[in-house]
């Protein structure tokens, strides 16, 4: 992250995080200093009050983008990639593992959100366990659970892939724990990824899965595609269905967070 104060470059290099961005929001604020983050390049730019440049620069004032940049600014999202290490989640046909997919989404949507000011809490980010090898599955969700929690989150999205005995079912499905937010959260992002994969809508639903029950925050779980349909299995394991994948429930995030 850069920061250029009334056009001169400071000598700072640090990550942009939701600490460094709100301390230095106040700041302008308290001094009546204008400040414009341009979350594409991840450069903060402040004026002070006697300067004559424009904040943002002009040729950067794209209309909307700053409203954008700055919807997740002060967000917390927490992402939780289903299953992982000597837990393996489903198996597709040819031997794609569920925990594979969920993780490689997760980091592209982690990407996605902290170049857009937001700050990210994995459950994961390798392919481990998140309380322990030996743990007992409630054990481990609550492990996940307690990481979002400790955080205090705004919202929660953990992320899995279908499978059924049946190869020929297919498509998308979101699921929330009924109240109107998780709701809301999940209708959002139910409609980006079947707008963005064309897989079928199976629907933003209730359920009463562990992780969505017990979280303090919004939360949903999302059921990207059934790795058990062939067709499903190589989009999931595919750079490009990951993407999309990612790109959707930030779209779906950024929308939430609008309205
Ligand atoms: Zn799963």
């Amino acid at each position: 992250m850069r920061i250029i104060i009334d056009g001169q470059r400071i000598p700072v290099t640090t990550r942009a995080s939701k600490d460094i961005l709100l301390t230095i929001k106040n700041m302008a604020k308290m001094l009546n200093w204008g400040i414009y983050y341009d979350t594409a390049n991840e450069v903060v730019y402040i004026n002070s009050k006697n300067s004559t440049q424009p904040v943002p620069p002009p040729e950067r004032q794209i209309p909307g983008e700053s409203i954008e940049s700055t919807r997740l600014l002060n967000k917390t999202i927490a992402i939780d990639p289903g299953h992982g290490g000597c837990d393996p989640g489903a198996t597709g046909p040819t031997g794609i593992r569920e925990k594979d997919n969920t993780l490689a989404i997760s980091l592209l949507l982690r990407d996605r959100l902290e170049r857009n000011g937001a700050v990210t809490v994995m459950t994961r980010d390798a392919d481990k366990e998140v309380s322990s090898p030996n743990a007992s599955s409630e054990e481990e969700l609550g492990a996940r659970v307690d990481i979002a929690n400790e955080a205090n989150a705004d919202i929660f999205i953990s992320i899995h892939n279908d499978a059924f005995t049946n190869n020929t079912a297919s498509g998308t499905t979101t699921y929330h724990y009924g109240d109107a937010e998780s709701t809301k959260l999940a209708s959002y992002v139910q409609k980006c990824l079947t707008e963005e994969l064309g897989t079928k809508d199976r629907g933003a639903r209730f359920a009463s899965f562990y992780v969505i029950r017990y979280t303090d925050m919004p939360a949903i779980l999302v059921e990207v595609a059934f790795i058990s349909n062939p067709e499903e299995e190589m989009l999931l394991a595919s750079v490009d269905g990951r993407c999309k994948a990612a790109e959707s429930i930030f779209l779906g995030i950024v929308k939430y967070f609008k309205v």
